[in-house]
């Protein structure tokens, strides 16, 4: 029954409780030396453009390898990065990786594209966010517009009128918005006109049964024609199958990410996907990786 309760109220009784205890902060011990141990890296996921098969952009991943424990999910480790405040530290060194791994892959020739990093609330909300942006962009010397942040419904919502100020001035600077897990969040559709927003990720967990649940497929068909009415790109997550791939594009979803086309991987096999694109189109990449 304590398990059900969810993660914080999973520890209640005391033998459990002082592992629990010893584990949380064994590992964010751990944390707290992995940037300087080198442990981070970043996975990058393919984004495809239909109508041309070709890579537009990518999502930055952060990868946690672990001295004994190998490979941690982010699911694991973020929500403890942000709970202790190490999430500004990781979530820094994302942003200046990011941002330096693109201007690398431009530097060495490859058609620039748009990469996207995933963004905390408490990493957003720091006063100072806005000029760790532009100093990040200077020192990595990449244009503004290839780099793309991604925040979700419920940071925004948090502190709406700060968040929409932070927002404008990132827009200004020419660095791409978009909203994740789309859908997922308490808010207020009107709060998708008050922000300067570029683009919306339709979240994959209505694109997992969308070919099935005719509820899904309803609330995918509403996302898909209110971005066209309001001017907004559109990005499907989680594309896994053909059948879900045809729906999205019948109904004029254009640029899809998911397994189907690439998990998330290293940089240096990333660099298959752009060297496709210098080839013309990427069609049937998946199939290699
Ligand atoms: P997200 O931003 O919504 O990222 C998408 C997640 O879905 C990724 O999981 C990705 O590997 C996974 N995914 C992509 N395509 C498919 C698919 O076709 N099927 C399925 N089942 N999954 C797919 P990942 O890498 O484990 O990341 C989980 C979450 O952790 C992310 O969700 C994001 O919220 C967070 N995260 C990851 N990196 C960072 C980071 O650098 N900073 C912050 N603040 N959060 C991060
Ligand atoms: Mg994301
Ligand atoms: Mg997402
Ligand atoms: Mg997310």
């Amino acid at each position: 029954a304590a398990k059900e309760q969810g993660r914080n109220t999973y520890c209640i009784f005391t033998e459990e409780m002082n592992r629990c205890l010893l584990e949380r902060s064994e590992l964010e011990h751990n944390l707290r030396q992995a940037i300087a141990r080198e442990e981070f890296f970043l996975a990058f996921q393919p984004q495809v453009d239909q109508k041309t098969g070709r890579v537009v952009g990518a999502e930055a991943l952060l990868r946690w390898h672990h001295k004994d424990k190998g490979l941690i999910p982010p699911g694991q480790f973020i929500p403890l990065a942000e709970e202790s405040g190490l999430i500004l530290p990781i979530g820094y060194w994302v942003l200046r990786h990011a941002c330096a791994q693109n201007k690398a892959w431009q530097l060495a020739g490859y058609p620039p594209l748009r990469v996207a990093v995933n963004l905390s609330a408490r990493q957003f909300q720091q006063p100072d966010f806005y000029d760790q942006v532009g100093r990040i962009l200077k020192e990595t010397e990449l244009e503004p517009r290839y780099l793309e942040l991604e925040l979700t419904e419920s940071l925004l919502m948090a502190d709406a009128k700060a968040a929409a100020q932070t927002l404008s001035a990132l827009r200004d600077l020419g660095v791409g918005i978009a909203i994740d897990d789309f859908g997922t969040g308490y808010s207020s559709l009107s709060y998708l006109k008050a922000f300067p927003i570029d683009r919306i990720k339709i979240a994959q967990e209505f694109v997992l049964d969308i070919v099935r649940d005719p509820g899904d497929a309803a609330i995918v068909e509403t996302i898909i024609a209110m971005a066209h009415g309001l001017g907004l790109d559109i990005v499907a997550e989680g594309v896994e199958t053909a059948d879900q791939l045809e729906f999205l594009r019948t109904r004029q979803c254009q640029v899809m990410q998911g397994y189907y086309f690439s998990r998330p991987v290293p940089a240096e096999i990333f660099i298959e996907f752009l060297a496709e694109n210098v080839a013309g189109a990427c069609n049937g990449v998946h199939a290699m990786l």
